[in-house]
């Protein structure tokens, strides 16, 4: 797609963000790019795709499936003339406008406004193990991994929403699902904690920390706990290890240049989605690390959109 053609709107990223700014963009006549990484920071679509039911987006009674959700956004964009770029983008320069997006194999991209919609990728223990034994027992994505571990015990790590909810899934197929939690308080909603508090194949640790993953041939078979109270290591025998210990934001290509906060999440201009370079606008959970849900992402996706038409209007 090397082409010397400026576009009025290009967006970063294919969640409900990106999707929804494509969207109020296209049907402005923005003619927007929507640029969908491969490998860059997660799966085509975002995080959505690696969920199940979404029984809290507005519109679907009985709940939708997420890949289901996220096809219906990018269709409904495509309807209203909305381009599709499936590539990594590998730098951006923000210098002057309009702004260079160089594509991993196709070329730069040239665009009068940019929507930033990255996302977040799943944070990870950053403990010996678990590099080597990613994807052979260590993983991020209950959805994605769950079948394989048909009357297996595995743990999961964290206390969120998350990590109710993979417990709670992992349940279809494992005998046994123990969730190890740092507090002996969970951080997750009261319906998703009671979910899981009722399942009788779920079990907690409660006050522990993973130190190490431990297998052999790619395969796991124990963890080291660490009583974060006590300070005590114990050895816990388990087939998989599912991470759910939050997110982080995936600002690689910008965070030099945009301002992020302590987190490193892209600051906007409540309650706009501009950043501090004008003609960029942030959206999704690249710049929200509070609500950090599917309604909440498509939500400032309008908003950027919207803010994006009023900047170019206002500098044409
Ligand atoms: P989260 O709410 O940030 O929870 C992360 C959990 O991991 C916390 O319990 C945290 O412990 C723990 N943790 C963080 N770093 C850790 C480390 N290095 N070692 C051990 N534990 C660690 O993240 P989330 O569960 O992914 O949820 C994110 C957002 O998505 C929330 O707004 C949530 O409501 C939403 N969500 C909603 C649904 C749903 O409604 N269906 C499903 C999933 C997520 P502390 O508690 O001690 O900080």
């Amino acid at each position: 797609m090397s082409t010397t053609t400026t576009r009025d709107v290009v967006i970063i990223g294919s969640g409900p963000a990106g999707l929804t700014a494509a969207t109020y963009a296209a049907r402005a006549n923005l003619e927007p790019l929507v640029i969908e990484g491969v490998t860059a920071g997660g799966p085509t679509g975002g995080q959505l795709t690696l969920t199940t039911d979404v029984e809290n987006y507005p519109g679907f009674p009985e709940g939708i499936m997420g890949p289901d959700l996220v096809a219906g956004m990018r269709a409904q964009a495509e309807r209203f003339g909305t381009a599709y770029l499936t590539d990594d983008v590998v730098q951006v320069d923000l210098s002057s406008r309009p702004f260079r997006i160089e594509t991993s194999s196709n070329g730069d991209v040239w665009a009068n406004t940019l929507i930033m919609a990255t996302g977040a990728r799943p944070r990870r223990l950053e403990v010996p193990g678990e590099d080597e034994l990613w994807g052979g027992g260590v993983s991020a994505c209950a959805t994605c991994d769950g079948f394989f571990f048909r009357d297996k015990e595995v743990v999961v790590v964290g206390g969120g929403d998350s990590a109710m909810e993979e417990a709670t899934f992992l349940t279809k197929f494992a005998s046994r699902v123990t969730i190890v939690h740092r507090r002996e308080e969970l951080r997750a909603s009261k319906i998703m904690q009671e979910r899981a508090f009722k399942d009788d194949k779920v079990e907690f640790v409660w006050n522990a920390t993973i130190d190490a993953v431990h297998g052999t041939d790619g395969v796991v078979s124990g963890v080291t706990l660490r009583d974060t109270v006590t300070d005590e290591t114990t050895e816990f025998a388990t087939d998989g290890v599912f991470l759910a210990i939050g997110h982080i934001p995936n600002t690689r290509l910008v965070a030099d240049v945009l301002e992020t906060d302590e987190d490193g999440y892209l600051v906007v201009e409540q309650p706009y989605t501009t950043t501090n370079v004008d003609g960029v606008f942030a959206a999704g959970d690249v710049s929200d690390h509070v609500y950090r849900q599917a309604v909440t992402a498509a939500g400032m996706g309008c908003k950027a959109a919207i803010d994006a038409e009023r900047f170019l209007a206002a500098n044409a």
